[in-house]
Formats: C-alpha cells, structure tokens, sequence
C-alpha cells in the first residue's frame, strides 16, 4: 500500500518562527494520532542536502502523499520543485502546511486540519 509520510521542518530549530512550539512534542502528538505512515525531522529541508534527503526518501515510489510542515506553502512549492522533478514525484502530492509561530498545541491542531482537508 502507498504510504502517507510527514515531515517537519524547522529552520534548523533556532528561527524565532518556531521558538513557540516544543518540536518534538509537535512529532510525538502527531504520531500518536496515527495519520500518518511515518513522520521525521528535518533541520533545513531547502538546502542541498535537503533536497538529497526529499529524492532518497521519494525515489523507492513507496510515499503516494507527503506532507511538509514547515514554512509558506508558496515558497515550499518553489523550494522542493527541483528535487520532485529529479524522481517523478507527483507534485500535487505534496501536501505543504505552514506551521510558523504557532504553539505546539496550535501546530497539531493545524496538521489534522491539514489531512482533514487532504486525506
Ligand atoms: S523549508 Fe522552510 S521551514 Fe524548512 S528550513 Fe527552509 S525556509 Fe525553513
């Protein structure tokens, strides 16, 4: 079966944009709901390494939706395109979610808001 998969992103933890909520607690809950096949952390997803990181995790075909909490959705579109090209991932499978200066309580309620809304 094709995997939902979440990531996310937090300008290498030290942004003002992500200082409100508790990272780690933002992964905890949310896999504790059980939405999604597996969930990560990334520092940095739009530098090079990052996007070395979105084609090997991508490139087996096994992900149908990824979810990317980070920042503006626009600019994540931008960011990841290149990366998506490389492997044949279709883009309107990622599902991005803009998740700054929210509290972790606010952030969680966001990413199910996200999934309600793209199932
Ligand atoms: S993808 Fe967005 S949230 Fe992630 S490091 Fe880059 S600017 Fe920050």
């Amino acid at each position: 079966m094709k995997k939902k998969g979440f990531i996310l992103c937090v300008c290498q933890g030290t942004c003002p944009s992500f200082t409100k909520m508790d990272i780690f607690g933002v992964l905890s809950d949310v896999r504790r709901e059980k939405i999604f096949d597996y969930v990560c952390l990334h520092p940095q997803l739009c530098v090079s390494d990052g996007e070395e990181f979105l084609k090997v995790l991508l490139s087996g075909g096994e992900t149908e939706k990824l979810y990317v909490a980070a920042c503006d959705p626009q600019m994540q579109c931008k960011m990841f395109r290149d990366a998506f090209d490389a492997i044949g991932f279709d883009k309107a499978m990622h599902i991005p979610l803009d998740i700054r200066n929210k509290t972790t309580e606010e952030a969680v309620a966001a990413i199910k808001g996200m999934v309600a809304n793209n199932p």
